[in-house]
């Protein structure tokens, strides 16, 4: 088991990250009411949009759905991670319950499965 030191580096470090995420994602999503730790983005709205303006928001709106999936993502794996360290099941592969390496923790902290099983 993860020493209490450790443990507490990493959850540092996680609450940094999710920090740094929120702040990015609230510059272009809401927090989704209907879905607990989901995000929606916002539609963009351009200045007096023609119909050539109107192709450009749908693509700006669709890559940054694309983007809020991916951030919303860790988003969603950094507070798992924490949940983890609260509950003191922190730093075991959801697979195959093995231990996941500290050095692998370090750098993936919010990492759910053990260098074996995410191949
Ligand atoms: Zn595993």
């Amino acid at each position: 088991m993860a020493n209490k030191e450790f443990l507490e580096k990493i959850k540092t470090k996680l609450e940094q990250k999710k920090n740094a995420l929120e702040k990015e994602l609230g510059g272009f999503a809401n927090e989704d009411p209907e879905n607990k730790k989901g995000w929606k983005a916002r539609y963009p709205q351009f200045e007096g949009s023609g119909l050539e303006d109107e192709a450009d928001e749908v693509e700006e709106y669709e890559s940054l759905l694309s983007i809020e999936k991916t951030m919303g993502g860790s988003l969603k794996d950094i507070s798992a991670a924490l949940e983890k360290i609260e509950k003191n099941t922190y730093g075991v592969c959801e697979k195959c319950g093995a231990e996941i390496s500290q050095a692998r923790l370090e750098v993936c902290p919010e990492a759910r499965w053990c260098t074996d099983c995410i191949q």
